[in-house]
């Protein structure tokens, strides 16, 4: 019945400038295990490298419509999205067509706006969703900032180095100039921490400095280094389709179930 109350789609981007700190792994595996729950969601790969599309088992050669054409053709979300090996989960994959974006749509006036535009349209259209992913590429350029301006909220993904908080204040200014100009709605989700290795004293110091500075914001679950995790996408599965017994792939579920927890108490707010 059309009195039924349109349910709400979130759109969540996983995002961090710094290449290599587990963004696309976190996307993948994250929108696996909100499917597995029944959410409906979508990933959509803003990467032209197109890590997500290939983890997720879509191959090249059929990748027909892409999230280039979403931004710079005004193809629907609806078309655009493709079934993946997993129920209940679909994706926009990339191209390396998105390389040209820049460029492309730089001079057009609503430049930033191209993602949230094709997002909102869907919602009022068709609705398929419960949760959509946002996969970024590693820069702060106009593809991340169409991402943060299309989002509810950011996740941000943390390697567990040296250099983990490098770069993260820097991430942080950026959300903040997005909240003040294009999205004003934008939260940050929260921080996770990925590939931990326990034998490593930095590791566990990382953690400290992390959480001592972020507070609140990082997520309770930590995401271990796990040869498995990096297995899996050469046989185009997310880890928690590969091994789902794996400790990386038990970390993200419980991921999983504190980003719906913190999904309530947004909701709740
Ligand atoms: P990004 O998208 O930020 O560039 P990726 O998710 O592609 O980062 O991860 C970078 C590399 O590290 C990939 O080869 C990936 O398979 C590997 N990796 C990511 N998370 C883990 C993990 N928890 N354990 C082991 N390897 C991981
Ligand atoms: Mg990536």
């Amino acid at each position: 019945m059309d009195t039924l109350p349109v349910p709400r789609m979130r759109v969540i981007t996983v995002a961090n400038q710094k290449g290599g700190v587990g963004k696309t792994t976190t996307a993948i595996n994250l929108a696996t295990a909100l499917a597995a729950i029944g959410k409906r969601t979508l990933v959509i790969d803003l990467d032209p490298q197109g890590n997500a599309s290939t983890g997720l088992g879509i191959n090249r050669e059929d990748r027909e419509t892409s999230s280039y054409d979403v931004l710079v053709e005004n193809a629907s979300i609806t078309e655009s999205a493709m079934a993946s090996a997993v129920p209940n989960l679909s994706v926009i994959p990339s191209t390396l067509d998105l390389l040209g974006v820049e460029m492309e749509i730089s001079g057009a006036a609503g430049r930033a706006y191209r993602l949230r535009d094709a997002l909102h349209q869907h919602m009022e259209e068709s609705a398929l969703f419960d949760f959509v992913l946002v996969d970024c590429p590693p820069s702060l350029n106009l593809l991340t900032i169409n991402a943060m301006a299309a989002a509810d909220a950011i996740l941000v993904p943390l390697q567990c180095e040296f250099f983990a908080l490098e770069g993260l204040s820097q991430l942080l200014e950026t959300v903040e100039q997005v909240r003040d100009t294009l999205n004003p709605a934008l939260s940050l989700h929260g921080i996770v921490l990925t590939m931990y290795d326990g034998r490593n004293n930095l590791a566990s110091q990382v953690v400290r400095d992390v959480r001592s500075y972020m507070g609140d914001h990082v997520y309770d679950t930590i995401i271990p280094r796990n040869v498995r995790v990096s297995e899996a996408p050469s046989f185009g599965k997310p880890a928690i389709l590969y091994d789902m017994k794996c400790p990386g792939s038990q970390a993200y579920i419980k991921l999983a179930s504190e980003v719906i927890q913190r999904e309530r108490q947004l909701a709740a707010a």
